[in-house]
């Protein structure tokens, strides 16, 4: 191995080894963004191919790795063939490379489309030039459309790189599903242990996992974004996440996975909530946002990685029943799962925690058998709360913007169909629809006022905002509430159950909760 190789694989594994790339179009632009990014992570690569005249950052270059001696700097300059916004020739190319090695660089990173374009003895010199200034070779390669196959594009690597002596080869993909990410991962780990090892990871929303547990794999670093805002792709996460939230640089291969699978995911709450609860409670465990297209593809996943355990959430509550090995009887009346906990024989089983999130909130409040309830919605959560509270004994009428759908959840769940010209003499008023949320319904109440008389308890499952034209009415009346986020809370807490066996730590995934729902 080159001394410059081991030098930077030493140095990756001294800091935080997550890459946080820049782009600018201009020079002060890119620089100022390089420093920002070296204060959150010491490995930056600048992208200088977004530059108009890449030859004009060598001095910037030599001044910011003078003045950040601890900074590991990747200068790359992508050829357009490449991928990248460099029009210039080969030549050129390698040449530029060449000055900012020169100039400071601690690794430049060379494509394969231009290692296909080279001859071997010119790419001995690059090496060459490299070595000379300690300067490590990272050689990338990227499918900005499928996924190729990790081993194939790495021998392709191995075959035209090996002139110039690389340090690290990279192979970037681009994950049409879930399962792409197994490839990736498992090429990674297999060559951990070599001289010159692989980082990998999938491009788009799908990507994700590979992106935080590439380290995890063994791979010598990820990518990660400056912040939400440098997120430039889906898939990408805030470094402040993968290192704060997930942890990338702390799992081990023995670190249990989990997640939420739905469609879309970016904006769930559940990793928020149960990385806070793993980490609270000392668990050696990850949960991932797992964006998810085709349910049997996230069926992959789990049984591959495999997973621990998962959330599902819109719209794979109902898909996912015929694909797992067991399911509780709730769940398989209810027909919906919110919840799949591997079991200790690797088989898979499915719960539903949202009826226990609506049930438990309610009997500390008021006795369930018996009391007459409102239920808003014949959607999938009104599913849980009318066949749960059926259960209980309560008397449900479901009232909903489609008579048909009320009709039908009333006829499957031994609930009633609401009277609609008499909206009154209810002990509980649920609400399982989106009216007061916020957007488009967020002036909506699914009950008139008058409903609301002799009322004893308000439950509205919608939590953003936390004040829905519901909750108002409620609270001017002097009714007691279960607000979204109680729900929410619990059907997390009862998840977490499920999969650990433990008590959750329920103060802190509310508290988790609260803070999500304010950077949000
Ligand atoms: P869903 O399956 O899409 O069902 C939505 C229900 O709301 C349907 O009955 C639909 O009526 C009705 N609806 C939709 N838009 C409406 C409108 N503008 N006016 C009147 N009715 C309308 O959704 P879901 O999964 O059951 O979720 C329902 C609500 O509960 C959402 O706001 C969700 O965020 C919330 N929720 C909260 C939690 C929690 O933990 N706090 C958990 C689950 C769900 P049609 O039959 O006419 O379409």
């Amino acid at each position: 191995m080159p001394h410059s190789a081991s030098s930077l694989l030493f140095r990756l594994q001294q800091g935080a080894p997550v890459c946080l790339a820049v782009a600018g179009d201009s020079l002060d632009q890119l620089f100022a963004r390089a420093e920002d990014a070296l204060r959150a992570s010491l490995l930056v690569e600048l992208r200088l191919d977004a530059l108009p005249d890449p030859a004009q950052a060598v001095a910037r270059l030599g001044a910011l790795a003078q003045a950040s001696p601890r900074a590991i700097l990747l200068a790359t300059c992508r050829r357009v063939a490449g991928g990248g916004g460099f029009a210039g020739e080969v030549a050129q190319q390698l040449a530029l490379l060449e000055s900012y090695a020169q100039a400071g660089a601690a690794t430049i990173d060379l494509e394969l489309e231009t290692l296909e374009a080279t001859d071997p003895e010119r790419l001995r010199q690059f090496g060459d030039v490299l070595a000379q200034q300690g300067c490590a070779l990272v050689v990338s390669a990227h499918d900005f459309q499928t996924a190729a196959d990790p081993e194939a594009v790495l021998a392709k690597l191995r075959r035209l790189a090996a002139p110039a002596r690389p340090s690290i080869y990279k192979v970037v993909n681009t994950a049409g599903g879930l399962a792409d990410n197994l490839a990736t991962l498992h090429a990674v780990a297999a060559h951990a242990g070599d001289p010159v090892p692989v980082t990998g990871i999938c491009m788009g929303a799908a990507g994700l996992p590979s992106r935080v547990l590439a380290l995890r794999a063994g791979a010598p670093f990820t990518f990660a974004a400056l912040d939400e805002a440098g997120a430039t792709a889906p898939g990408q996460v805030p470094v402040a996440a993968m290192l704060g939230r997930y942890r990338a640089d702390r799992l081990r291969t023995q670190t249990e996975i989990y997640g939420v699978a739905g469609n879309p995911v970016g904006h769930s709450f559940s990793p928020a909530i149960h990385n806070a609860a793993f980490q609270a409670a000392g668990y050696d465990a990850v949960y991932l946002p797992l964006h998810t297209e085709a349910v049997d593809d996230l069926l992959r996943l789990a049984r591959a990685l495999p997973l621990h355990g998962l959330s599902v959430t819109m719209p794979w509550k109902t898909a996912i029943l015929p694909l797992l090995d067991s399911l509780a009887p709730l769940a398989k009346r209810i027909g919906a799962v919110n919840t799949v906990t591997r079991l200790s024989d690797g088989s898979l089983h499915g719960s539903n925690t949202d009826a226990a999130a609506i049930v438990q909130p309610l009997a500390k409040r008021l006795p369930l058998a018996g009391a007459r309830v409102l239920l808003a919605g014949a959607g999938g959560a009104a599913r849980a709360a009318a066949f749960a509270l059926v259960e209980e004994g309560a008397h449900v009428a479901i009232l909903n913007r489609t008579p048909d759908a009320a009709r039908a959840l009333a006829e499957a769940s031994g609930a009633l169909v609401a009277d609609t010209a008499h909206l009154a003499g209810y002990d509980v008023i649920l609400n399982a629809t989106p009216m007061g949320m916020a957007g488009p319904h967020a002036a909506e109440c699914p009950v008139p006022p008058e409903a609301l008389d002799g009322v004893r308890v308000v439950f509205d499952m919608v939590y953003r905002p936390r004040i829905t034209p519901l909750v108002r009415a409620a609270q001017l009346a002097g009714i007691e509430l279960v607000d979204g986020l109680e729900m929410f809370t619990h059907q997390a807490a009862a998840q977490w159950h499920s999969w650990t066996g433990d008590e959750p730590p329920a103060g802190v995934m509310r508290a988790a909760l609260e803070t999500a729902l304010q950077s949000a």
